[in-house]
């Protein structure tokens, strides 16, 4: 059975890790990706903060060795569902099996003014630059917005303006700093009352600026200010955007979305084309965009074709968990656990920011390091 996989982030490798593990030298599987390396996303906030190199947070695949998978690095160009072809500039690959973990594809010229007058910390080049930008920043006012919906991991521009404020603080800057936090969405993080309750206290406390149920417009450079999505306007030094999402547009191109994303079957992340799954960011599953959503989809799938190469039921089904992690800063990480379930009410707890959650996840990126890679991530 051959298996072609496409994407390597947290989808593609937990998927391809579990069928390694699961056939050995058995497997048939593809793995297909344009990046050199792979990059968590919290590690963007580490490294444009100054709390890591580039060089510490990515993880080249050039020597990503797993029994029974081959790594190929190559831009897909097409992608044929209904045949299982894919075209890409390594070449044409034929599959029994295709997963679709393209992830989300970021837009920061879809807002106007954000490329000329801001910052955008959602791409690794983005996140990258920023390391520069906020060591010489000498204060002044900072805005962390959000220019559309959906967008990944939701609780991270509520990070940003809190390692922001201790950034400022560390650096002597923040009594002549005002930092404002403009979101979408009416609470900081709505599956889980509790987290958001304690978001607001720490921004009261931090005197962060919450400005809800509303997006960025637009950026007038010349004259320093944010248009926010109603027409009222916000003056700003600093503007650390989140950017406009959307899916690849080689999976647009291959008629498999439907309102912007690829609907797929909630339980069994089947997508309308029979022996094409797709799990992460690319789809409309109903669960947040976040890795540890994108993992646990991919386990699932990797349960359905490990049964399949063994003549047993493909029967394993979604269950919508997901544990986050969530800066507080002062070295404080709090845990949200949600599980989504298609028609009900999201449910779930949530772990106080502490310095022992913190240690949990550096733990949780190590592990998986660990697993996908095969080797130690030096850094940790
Ligand atoms: C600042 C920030 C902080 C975050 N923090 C967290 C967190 O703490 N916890 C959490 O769970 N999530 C977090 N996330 C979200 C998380 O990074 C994503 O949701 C997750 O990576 C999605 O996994 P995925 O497998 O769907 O896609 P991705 O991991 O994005 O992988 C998609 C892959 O497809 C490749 N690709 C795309 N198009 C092509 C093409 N045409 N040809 C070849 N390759 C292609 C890309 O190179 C990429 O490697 C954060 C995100 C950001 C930006």
């Amino acid at each position: 059975m051959r298996v072609v996989v496409l994407g390597a982030g947290f989808g593609g490798l937990e998927l391809t890790t579990r069928l390694s593990e699961g056939l050995s030298d058995a497997a048939d599987v593809v793995l297909v990706d344009r990046s050199d390396g792979f990059v968590f996303g919290f590690s963007k906030l580490e490294v444009m903060f100054g709390r890591a190199a580039p060089s510490d947070v990515v993880h080249p695949y050039r020597d990503l060795v797993k029994p029974g998978v081959r790594f190929v690095q190559a831009d897909v160009r097409a992608i044929d569902p209904a045949a299982r072809r894919v075209e890409t500039d390594a070449g044409t690959f034929e599959a029994d099996v295709l997963v679709v973990a393209l992830g989300a594809d970021l837009d920061p010229a879809a807002t106007p003014g954000l490329v000329e007058g801001g910052h955008e910390f959602y791409t690794e080049a983005g996140a990258f630059a920023l390391r520069d930008v906020l060591a010489a920043f000498d204060g002044g006012r900072v805005i962390v917005g959000v220019t559309s919906t959906p967008f990944k991991c939701p609780p991270a521009p509520s990070e940003t303006a809190l390692l922001m404020h201790d950034h400022l603080t560390r650096r002597g800057s923040r009594d002549r700093s005002e930092i404002a936090l403009v979101m979408p969405l009416p609470v900081p993080i709505p599956p889980s009352p509790p987290a958001s309750a304690a978001l607001l206290e720490a921004f009261a406390e931090r005197d962060i600026g919450w400005h809800p149920q509303t997006l960025i417009r637009a950026l007038d450079p010349d004259r320093s200010v944010v248009v926010l999505a109603e027409g009222a306007e916000m003056p700003y030094d600093l503007f650390l955007g989140v950017p406009v999402h959307k899916a690849p547009a080689v999976v647009v191109d291959a008629g498999m979305t439907v309102d912007g994303w690829i609907p797929v079957d909630p339980l069994s992340l089947e997508t309308a084309f029979p022996g094409v799954y797709a799990v992460g960011d690319v789809t409309s599953v109903g669960t947040p965009k976040a890795g540890v959503f994108a993992e646990g989809q991919a386990a699932v799938v990797a349960e359905r074709i490990l049964a399949r190469a063994r003549g047993g039921a493909e029967d394993a089904e979604y269950g919508g968990r997901g544990l986050c992690y969530l800066e507080f800063g002062e070295g404080r990480v709090a845990g949200v656990d949600v599980t989504f379930l298609s028609g009900r009410p999201p449910t779930g707890g949530f772990d106080a920011p502490s310095i022992e959650m913190a240690a949990d996840k550096a733990e949780f990126g190590t592990g998986r390091i660990r697993r996908w890679f095969g080797r130690e991530w030096a850094m940790a």
